[in-house]
């Protein structure tokens, strides 16, 4: 029997965490035949409801479920940890100035990843869900010296997912049949959606849409403001579409990208495409192993170009606001 893989969950009582936990213990984010223990960490005002959840765990009898323990200590939560879903973070409230969100982000990415370089496995994988994804990353990352840069993450494979949809939508294409889309920079309202290299069923998607009007006005926005969208229709964020990215961004990077296909991740730059060094910026990338590799030799168009750069301009100037705070 193969040895259990310890999975830590953050903000595990929230409304990501009830759709993500679920889905872990039931072999969704390694593979069927691989068991699982969890640990949820929660601030103490979350311990409660994440006990209950624990409870909820238990009565599912997961055959592949081989333990919970839920703490508010990092220290704990990350003890032996081979992944990490950094899903609870300070969410924006009104009148809430970016500093101060950054800042109070700050209190909570760089004790765990302190946490996370002291106490986790040599094989530690992180995925930073908590918003501002990218940059609470790069605090993570940067209070962990000691674990490799490239092991910190974030997660822009829902931007992905919705991006596949909208264009199998556009295209009457099922989305099994679109390969190659990627998502640039930032997951935030820059983020940048591309079609020009993805392919429908082996044709070039951007010359099967051939409505370059339909990508600048309907597509990229329909695919950045859908966060938005769906809080006005349901009345509530979209957890469960967030928690099953989570589960997709995972499951690659362990499992691999299929032959001939590429996924969408937020990763630390090495530089190419222009985007500078150590930014953690979302790119085409492969996975293979439990490793990941930048798509590298696309060419980028103008319409390309002017969006990526933007996205990357944004992340920029978020690095520089951390690092004026001296959180990295
Ligand atoms: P959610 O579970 O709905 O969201 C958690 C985080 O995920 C937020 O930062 C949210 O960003 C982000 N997110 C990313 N993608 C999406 C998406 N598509 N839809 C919605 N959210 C997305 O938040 P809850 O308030 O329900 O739960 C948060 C939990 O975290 C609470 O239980 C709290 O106690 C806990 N917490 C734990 C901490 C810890 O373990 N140290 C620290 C802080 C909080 P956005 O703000 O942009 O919606």
């Amino acid at each position: 029997t193969r040895t259990p893989v310890n999975v830590t969950v953050t903000g595990a009582a929230g409304q990501i965490g009830y759709a993500l936990l679920f889905r872990i213990a039931s072999g969704h984010l390694l593979g069927a035949d691989v068991p699982v223990r969890l640990r949820l960490l929660e601030i103490p005002q979350g311990l409660k409801a994440a006990e209950g959840t624990a409870m909820e765990l238990d009565d599912c009898a997961f055959p592949l479920l081989q333990g919970i323990e839920i703490t508010d200590d990092p220290n704990v939560g990350f003890d032996g940890a081979n992944v990490a879903l950094l899903v609870g973070a300070r969410p924006r409230t009104k009148g809430m100035e970016r500093g101060d969100l950054l800042e109070a982000n700050g209190g909570i990415f760089k004790p765990q990843g302190k946490a996370i370089n002291d106490h986790a496995a040599d094989d530690i994988k992180v995925l930073v869900v908590g918003n501002p994804a990218n940059t609470n990353a790069l605090i993570a990352q940067a209070a962990a010296p000691d674990v490799p840069a490239e092991r910190f993450t974030a997660m822009t494979r829902l931007d992905h997912n919705r991006a596949l949809s909208q264009l199998a939508k556009k295209t009457g294409a099922q989305v099994s049949d679109i390969k190659k889309l990627t998502i640039w920079g930032n997951h935030s309202a820059t983020q940048y959606p591309d079609i020009f290299h993805a392919e429908i069923a082996g044709k070039n998607a951007a010359e099967v849409v051939g409505d370059e009007q339909w990508l600048a006005d309907d597509f990229i926005p329909t695919v950045a403001k859908r966060g938005a969208a769906i809080i006005e229709a349901r009345g509530a964020s979209s957890a469960a579409s967030a928690a099953n990215a989570a589960i997709d961004h995972v499951h690659t990077w362990v499992n691999g990208t299929a032959e001939g296909n590429w996924t969408s991740m937020g990763i630390p730059s090495d530089g190419s495409y222009g985007v500078p060094e150590g930014l953690i910026s979302s790119f085409p990338v492969t996975t293979k192993n439990g490793t990941y590799e930048i798509v590298q030799g696309l060419d980028i168009n103008e319409f390309s170009r002017a969006r990526i750069d933007a996205s990357v301009q944004e992340l920029a100037e978020e690095r520089d606001a951390v690092r004026a705070l001296g959180l990295i």
